[in-house]
Parts: C-alpha cells; sequence; structure tokens
C-alpha cells in the first residue's frame, strides 16, 4: 500500500495504515530504557537500556517479539499513547497525539535514517545494557 505524503499531517493517529504507525518511529530507542518510579512525581530517567536494544542502530533486535520477550515492554497503540506520559517528549507518537508537528530531524521530514542520531536525539553511544549495569539508581540522567 503507497503512504501519501505527510499522512501525519492529514491522518489521525487511529486513521493511519499500520505502515505509516510504524514510520512514525524515529528510532530514537529513548522509550527502551529503563526508569525508575517514584511514589510521588514523576519517574526518574535513567541510561540503562532492554537488553534486547541494539545500541547503535537504537532500534529493538526482535521487534516482532518483544513484548513476548520483555514482559514490560510497552506497545504503543492510538489507544493508550494518552496514558504513556513517561514517553519521551521527542517521541513523534506524542507530539502528534498532542497536536504538534515532527521536528526537522525527523527521518519522515529528513529522510535521512541517520537524522535522529546526528541531531543528538537518540540514545545511541549514551546508553548501557541491563546486562552490563549494576544498580539503576547510579544511572539516573537528567
Ligand atoms: S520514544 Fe517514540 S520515537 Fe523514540 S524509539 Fe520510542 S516509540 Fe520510537
Ligand atoms: S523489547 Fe521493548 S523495550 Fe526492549 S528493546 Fe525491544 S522495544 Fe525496546
Amino acid at each position: 500500500m503507497n503512504t501519501p505524503p505527510e499522512f501525519w499531517r492529514t491522518k489521525t493517529l487511529a486513521q493511519m495504515t499500520p505502515e505509516e504507525w510504524e514510520s512514525l518511529c524515529d528510532g530514537c530507542g529513548k522509550c527502551c530504557l529503563h526508569k525508575i518510579a517514584q511514589p510521588q512525581g514523576p519517574a526518574l530517567k535513567t541510561c540503562v537500556a532492554c537488553h534486547l536494544l541494539d545500541s547503535k542502530s537504537c532500534r529493538c533486535k526482535n521487534y516482532a517479539r518483544r513484548s513476548e520477550i520483555v514482559r514490560n515492554c510497552v506497545v504503543i497503540t492510538p489507544e493508550n499513547i494518552e496514558s504513556l506520559t513517561w514517553l519521551p517528549n521527542t517521541c513523534a507518537y506524542r507530539l502528534l497525539a498532542a497536536g504538534d508537528d515532527l521536528p526537522a530531524w525527523h527521518p519522515l521530514i529528513s529522510n535521512d535514517p541517520e537524522s535522529v542520531h546526528q541531531a543528538g536525539i537518540s540514545v545511541r553511544g549514551r546508553c548501557i545494557s541491563e546486562r552490563n549495569a549494576g544498580r539503576l539508581e547510579d544511572y539516573v540522567i537528567p
């Protein structure tokens, strides 16, 4: 199925095809970093990544089976996006759900999958696998 240009400006999230929906992900990898829940206030962010995250590509190594392999992997949908307040404010799903446009570095705008890394948005070179990390508390980031 052909994807019309700039579909994200003309369709709601719920109207998108699966292909369009998937293309919204900029590949930043930020949603695959562990967070530490706080009794009060927002969760603390860490630079510790899920063991399935490829730290170079910032993509999941088994995306098709992610929620099967990683129990707490959250699959983002048009139905739950509003409740996922822990997603980074750069996340395309969050931006579009809030009525905002995609930023210039988004691969759909730049036509370059590397632009998210070049703009310093992704976790490339800035995360450690949970397999190599110790206490999450030692890896809290701003
Ligand atoms: S935070 Fe959003 S844009 Fe970034 S990898 Fe996760 S789903 Fe994709
Ligand atoms: S399993 Fe989920 S949290 Fe882990 S890398 Fe894949 S998409 Fe990210």
